[in-house]
């Protein structure tokens, strides 16, 4: 990505014809040079968000928008003269897919250690599929390629997936003694990881509106020391033993856990700001059961508030506001969630040094919990480390 690669951006657009990427950058690569007056075309279900010095700064709403520091005032802030006359602006743009992407795998790629209280250290492997939704784009660009330094939908899902096992392996290490047990919390286990994920995911700006586990199995040693006889002396409880059979063979369908999963943790994390709503319910309308059918049921919708005319209710205080505000003009709570505090969670300004709340550098970035032990980096947040299964203080 050499800086001599210069692109000159007159019209920015995008259209995905895979279908399948939640993020792409303009240009692909090396920077841009943003003509004052260019113009920016943001189809529906669509984010533009103007990522200008490794800073998402401007999200653009479907539409024609032309660049120009007229209308775009958060420009005249940044730059330190008027954006015109001479010189292009170096920028990239980002456009964001605001569609649910639904049946996302995820799975262990390296199987995750376990302390059972009756096997021993035993390597398990999971696999499920989940879906997401970015509700917050600027937010979701922030945390993710600006600290996180994540640039293709390939490396975000990644990502991703490797949250998603690593909150598992927390939540076996934390409520699991012995993987015989499992059959009596498959049905918890699911739950409180969709919750916790949910928290996690609504940090970077997504939410998270399904997720299952498909299965979860023991290496095959295991499996054959578990089906030893000498092992089985170890199982008193023969029906115990039916049970454990029965998890690790476990399918549990998407379809079975499914309702009852999917309205968890609606409540919490944030909606998406009127500005992309807006266009969604129109959308959605007009393309009736096509999109109904890629979206899910519209009990899924989460963050899809269906306004009508050019008014959106704030979240907090309920009140219908304009719906290109940034914030509720009348509680102040913040619509477009530009950066979010990784120490206390709090919605930062754009361009806050610090965080208002805790005073952290608003450019910190989440620590990886590294394993004591074995020296393994685990993700930030991990309560047992993924590599040798020791409890992480
Ligand atoms: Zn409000
Ligand atoms: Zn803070
Ligand atoms: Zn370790």
């Amino acid at each position: 990505m050499g800086t001599n690669n210069i692109i000159f951006l007159e019209v920015i657009e995008w259209f995905d014809e895979t279908g399948q990427e939640l993020i792409h950058r303009i240009p692909e690569n090396g920077s841009g040079e943003i003509k004052f007056g260019a113009q920016l075309v943001v189809r529906d279900s669509q984010a533009g968000i103007l990522f200008y010095k490794g800073k998402a700064t401007e999200a653009f709403g479907p539409g024609r928008h032309t660049l120009k520091t007229a209308n775009i005032p958060v420009l005249t802030k940044i730059l330190s003269a008027p954006w015109g006359m001479t010189s292009p602006l170096r920028a990239e743009v980002y456009f964001a897919n605001m569609k649910v992407f639904p049946n996302l795998k995820w799975g262990t790629k390296n199987p995750v250690a376990f302390k059972d209280s009756e096997l021993g250290l035993i390597r398990l492997r999971a696999h499920g599929i989940f879906n997401i939704q970015i509700v917050q784009p600027i937010l979701f660009i922030n945390s993710l390629v600006g600290t996180m330094g994540k640039f293709t939908t390939e490396e975000i899902e990644e990502y991703l997936k490797r949250i998603i096992v690593s909150r598992f392996n927390d939540y076996l290490g934390e409520n699991l003694d012995s993987i015989l047990n499992l059959a009596s919390h498959y049905d918890e286990l699911s739950i409180a990881l969709q919750e916790r994920l949910h928290k996690d995911f609504t940090r970077f700006g997504l939410n998270l509106e399904r997720l299952y586990i498909t299965s979860i199995t023991p290496p095959p040693e295991v499996q054959k020391a578990i089906d030893d006889q000498s092992r089985m002396n170890a199982i008193k409880d023969l029906d115990k033993f039916v049970k454990m059979k029965a998890a690790m063979a476990m399918e549990k369908a998407a379809e079975s856990q499914g309702e009852a999963g999917a309205g968890i943790g609606m409540g919490m994390g944030f909606m998406m700001p009127g500005m992309f709503a807006q266009s969604f319910a129109q959308q959605q309308s007009t393309t009736g059961n096509v999109l109904q059918a890629q979206t899910s049921p519209s009990s899924g919708a989460a963050g899809v508030a269906i306004p009508s005319k050019q008014e959106n209710n704030c979240p907090d205080c309920h009140n219908p506001i304009p719906v290109d505000s940034k914030f509720c003009p009348l509680c102040g709570h913040q619509q477009l969630v530009f950066d979010q505090c990784v120490n206390c969670g709090k919605n930062l300004a754009p361009n806050a040094k610090f965080c208002s709340q805790c005073g952290h550098p608003s450019d910190e970035k989440p620590a990886p919990a590294t394993c004591s032990k074995c020296g393994q980096e685990n993700m930030p947040g991990a309560s047992f480390c993924n590599q040798c299964g020791e409890k992480l203080v």
